[in-house]
């Protein structure tokens, strides 16, 4: 089975385009631009896509001409935790639209030395309670989360960015940050979305119910009885899998699985654990219609 296998079309969920429609489209890994009536919510979004020697050994910068193309406006930015592939593109993308940033410490520390003023800084910080926000049609909420221990059992660069005097241009530079798990309720839909393969279990008082999962699938093999743990914590009507392909592949190309993905063992551990949810994957660019 490959993501392809799985790709759902736009009225995958049974609902046809209309002025109350929400619009969820892919931008590759975990990103997400989520719309409804004319109102654009960005989830960590990653679109320069820097090929892997790069981002092994050199430099990273957002495509600037690519951002401006690909994402010509937005009324908030969310970000989950602060890896590159999650945050790279969010100052400039919050630059050029101008929208509100929400995140961690480590994510407001990047917005600060990257120059964003201050009132575009939204720290989020869950304990024990969520938090909630509300931008334009969207209610934001935020609850503690986690990374996958997808680096021989670690976490890869842990620690918050903090204490740069210059926007960090190294990979290892973009240091996790605090991680969380983020629900968005808009138009009546509710929408989740889970930026690594883990989760904080009892983040939430209850299960919480989601028209729509989003899950990311890297790593999801190193955290302990994933599938059956997000499905206790949270009951959706489906799941759309993300951070699925190789990001170091060029947003023009076909969107190519990364490899030791074992997608057919999480659609089967997915399938068991829940109540036969619509499970599937879209193609960069991909939207799906709630
Ligand atoms: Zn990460």
């Amino acid at each position: 089975m490959r993501p392809t296998d799985l790709l759902f079309g736009p009225d995958a969920l049974g609902v046809a385009r209309d002025r109350r429609s929400v619009v969820v489209r892919w931008l590759g890994t975990a990103g997400f631009a989520i719309e409804h009536d004319g109102h654009v919510l960005l989830v960590d979004p990653y679109l320069t896509r820097a090929p892997l020697a790069r981002c092994a050994l050199g430099a990273l910068a957002p495509d600037l001409a690519l951002l401006r193309r690909e994402v010509p406006r937005a009324d908030a930015i969310v970000v989950g935790h602060t890896h590159f592939d999650h945050v790279l593109d969010v100052p400039a993308l919050a630059r050029q639209t101008g929208a509100p940033v929400f995140g961690s410490r480590s994510l407001v520390a990047l917005g600060r030395v990257a120059g964003l003023p201050e009132g575009q800084l939204h720290l989020v910080e869950p304990g024990a309670l969520a938090v909630e926000r509300a931008v334009g049609p969207f209610l934001l909420r935020f609850f503690a989360g986690a990374h996958a221990p997808l680096l021989l059992g670690r976490v890869p660069f842990p620690g918050d960015i903090a204490d740069c005097s210059d926007v960090p241009t190294r990979s290892w530079q973009y240091r996790c940050g605090a991680v969380l798990r983020v629900e968005v309720e808009v138009a009546g839909q509710r929408i989740a979305h889970l930026g690594s393969a883990e989760l904080v279990d009892g983040a939430a008082p209850a299960r919480r119910d989601a028209d729509l999962l989003l899950l990311c699938v890297a790593g999801w093999t190193t955290s302990e009885r994933l599938p059956e743990r997000v499905l206790r914590a949270i009951s959706p009507a489906a799941i759309l899998l993300c951070h699925w392909d190789d990001f170091f592949r060029p947003l023009e190309l076909p969107a190519r699985a990364l490899p030791a993905m074992r997608l057919p063992a999480l659609v089967e551990r997915l399938d068991r654990a829940s109540r036969a949810p619509r499970i599937g994957t879209l193609g960069l660019h991909g939207e799906v219609w709630l």
